[in-house]
């Protein structure tokens, strides 16, 4: 496959001196993506999540601030036609997890790009469930707040620290987004290649789209960084991902949730 070529606001600078290369990237065309906050409460080894390289230098500034979001994410869609923003951030200790400052972040670009543009949020469940309405006000788009697996004893094996917050503080966060977004709006990521047996990730996919969740299937990829590429572990089968991606999607056609305000983000990058 070509090389994408070069975005042109890569080549600007803030009036304060920082490359816009190192705020917002765009990795694939239409989509402009920043990791707010680029550290996480979880991350000593023996909490972090094993597929996650969130803290791993990538050459853009650990904590981005909501104007410097702003004049990138704008200079994205003026200069390369970016359609879409995804933005996440690691887990902060507070209760809020990290959302209080993404709706500032978003507040910002919103400001900035005007309505038209979705931009879709990625961040743990807030344990203090306000925090969803203030990312809604700021003009979020649609939520993600990724459990990975929804089998407990997977989620202690891949996701020590994450482990920690209950998969009933999920439910409870993802029924209460779908009221503030509305369906089709909330996701979360279900990755296969952690153990999950395929019949499991799809009933509980089945049971999430039913609620109006959008499930994202994504496969397992250790990317050099991770616990999980040191431990030299290997990604799914092709198959067995088209497998339960194809099973998946019908699934979503037969309750209409299939495009939608909901971007999937990269795969097994940083900060799900
Ligand atoms: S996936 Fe999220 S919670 Fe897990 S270590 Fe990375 S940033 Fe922290």
């Amino acid at each position: 496959m070509a090389d994408l070529p070069v975005p042109r606001f890569y080549g600007l600078v803030t009036a304060d001196g920082v490359p816009y290369h190192r705020i917002a990237r765009l990795p694939e065309p239409g989509l402009v993506t920043a990791t707010v906050v680029q550290t996480c409460v979880r991350y000593d080894e023996s909490q972090r999540c094993r597929f996650c390289a969130i803290e791993q230098a990538d050459g853009t500034l650990r904590v981005k601030r909501p104007a410097q979001l702003a004049e990138v994410v704008r200079a994205a869609v003026l200069l390369d036609g970016a359609r879409a923003v995804s933005l996440t951030t690691g887990t902060s200790s507070g209760p809020d997890r990290g959302a209080r400052y993404l709706a500032r972040c978003v507040r910002a670009i919103r400001a900035a790009i005007g309505p038209a543009v979705p931009i879709q949020v990625t961040c743990e469940p807030p344990a203090d469930l306000s925090a969803l309405g203030l990312l809604r006000e700021a003009g979020t788009t649609a939520i993600g707040m990724n459990v990975d697996t929804l089998d407990d004893r997977l989620r202690r094996r891949w996701l020590p620290g994450k482990a920690k917050v209950p998969l009933a503080q999920y439910e409870a966060a993802w029924e209460h987004a779908v009221r503030v977004f509305g369906r089709n709006r909330v996701s979360t990521c279900l990755i296969v290649g952690l153990g999950d047996r395929p019949e499991d990730l799809i009933i509980g996919a089945q049971r999430l789209i039913a609620r109006g969740i959008h499930p994202f299937v994504v496969p397992l990829r250790p990317i050099p960084g991770t616990l999980a590429h040191r431990d030299g572990l290997a990604p799914p089968p092709p198959d067995l991902v088209a497998l339960i991606t194809a099973v998946v999607d019908g699934l979503l056609a037969e309750h209409q949730l299939s495009g939608g305000a909901c971007t999937p983000r990269r795969a097994a990058s940083v900060g799900w």
